[in-house]
């Protein structure tokens, strides 16, 4: 019998939820790739609830303690003498979720002497070392394409509302106010500026057919190029770095994955050869682009807005700069947590656990590292490699 830790994130300030907005939510069977959504046996839970925080427990409970595991959730996560730390020693399974990851570095990896599967509820497994993983013959997994589109809708929120101006507009009207000059002076229109994506993989390619309607130029930069037929379906031009995309966009959006050749991709040199007043949106993750370079090409001008959901460390310290930098759009990460995603995550947690009780094969498509190699959708899309370092910083959130 196994023991399955959970680090989830706290449950809204107000407590779990005894009503919704809504009271259905659409069902979504198959992605545009005609993979299929999540399919576990059976789910204990109503999609369109929370799930992602500590009480909604992604729906796992009644499942693994009727099969006879434990689950153990925690929101405390950070530091030596948090609940993660201690529970982690003995735990067979850790679980967690990009907007609230439970870093796992290789001296962790190595204090955790029962671990064999890490799966990411979500997708995104930089928090993991991977390297480490590799090495410890440990599996990661993830529940490919079940946030995709979420992010891929709040990218095209986030390019609108920098370019229009939008939440500063939003402000003068909290504040009593009838601005107008003030609200537009920076406010433009999307039509006919040019947007590339670096990564046009589920989300970047999503982002880029949703624009299409705007009549935009598109761009793209990718490892792999993306079929003739895509291209032209699209109306896409493909660089073939991006070095080459970013000085022919207004607009860049972020979709690759964290890894060695994505870290701090986004540092001085490159900003400096953006348009000026360019704009950038990351949802992929907060490494890719160097934090105070940022800082410095909002404060200059050289980038006349930065959005994105996406921080390092999570959550970020009170004082993280890109709290209160000029003209920027940020949130907290959420775009890929909608309670529309957390039904899909969910089933597909479920479903990954599921077969790896049975031993069965996860599907490929979910499988990160495998066998002690990348393997399915992480040799496809990653590189080996650490990506947490830093993430003690995480401490420093005084909640
Ligand atoms: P995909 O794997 O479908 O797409 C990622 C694409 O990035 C792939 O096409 C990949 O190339 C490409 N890529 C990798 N390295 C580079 C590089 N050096 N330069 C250019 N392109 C590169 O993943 P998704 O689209 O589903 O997700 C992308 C990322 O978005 C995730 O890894 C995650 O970090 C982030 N994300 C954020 C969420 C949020 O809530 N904010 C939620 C979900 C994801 P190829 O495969 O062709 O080699």
């Amino acid at each position: 019998m196994a023991k399955i830790l959970a680090v989830l994130y706290d449950d809204p300030v107000s407590g779990y939820p005894t009503t919704y907005s809504r009271d259905l939510i659409p069902t979504i069977s198959s992605y545009p790739d005609g993979q299929t959504a999540p399919s576990p046996r059976q789910i204990d839970f109503i999609p369109g609830q929370l799930l992602g925080s500590v009480t909604g427990e992604l729906g796992l409970r009644s499942f693994l303690e009727g099969a006879g595991h434990t689950l153990t959730v925690t929101s405390d996560k950070d530091g030596p003498e948090s609940v993660f730390e201690r529970e982690l020693l003995d735990a067979d399974v850790v679980i967690s979720q990009p907007f609230w990851p439970a870093y796992l570095t290789a001296e962790r990896i190595a204090k955790a002497r029962n671990l064999k599967l890490v799966i990411t509820a979500g997708i995104g497994s930089d928090h993991v070392d991977l390297e480490a993983a590799i090495a410890r013959g440990l599996t990661v997994a993830e529940v490919t394409y079940s946030n995709s589109i979420s992010v891929a809708e709040h990218v095209v929120m986030m390019i609108l509302a920098l370019v229009r101006n939008y939440i500063p507009s939003y402000g003068y009207v909290l504040r009593g106010g009838w601005n107008i000059a003030d609200c537009v002076e920076r406010s433009y229109d999307l039509e006919g500026m040019a947007v590339g994506t670096v990564g046009a993989g589920r989300i970047g390619l999503a982002v880029l057919r949703r624009l299409r309607g705007f009549d935009v130029e598109l761009h793209y930069t990718d490892r792999h190029r993306l079929p003739i037929d895509v291209e032209r379906a699209h109306g896409l031009t493909f660089h073939s770095t991006t070095a080459e995309m970013v000085p022919n966009c207004d607009v860049v959006t972020i979709n690759a994955p964290l890894h060695p050749e994505t870290e701090n991709l986004f540092d001085d040199a490159l900003i400096s050869t953006m348009r000026r007043g360019a704009y950038i949106v990351n949802t992929a993750r907060a490494k890719i682009c160097n934090r105070d370079a940022i800082v410095r090409a909002l404060e200059s001008g050289q980038i006349a807005g930065y959005a994105g959901d996406v921080w390092f460390p999570q959550p970020p310290p009170k004082n993280h700069p890109w709290r209160t930098m000029p003209h920027h759009a940020m949130t907290p990460h959420i775009s890929g947590s909608s309670l529309s995603a957390q039904a899909r995550y969910s089933a597909g947690t479920r479903e990954i656990l599921e077969c790896w009780f049975d031993d069965r094969p996860i599907r490929d498509e979910y499988l990160i590292v495998n066998s002690g190699q990348l393997a399915g959708a992480g040799a496809h899309a990653y590189s080996a490699g650490d990506s947490t370092s830093g993430s003690e910083e995480a401490t420093e959130f005084e909640r």
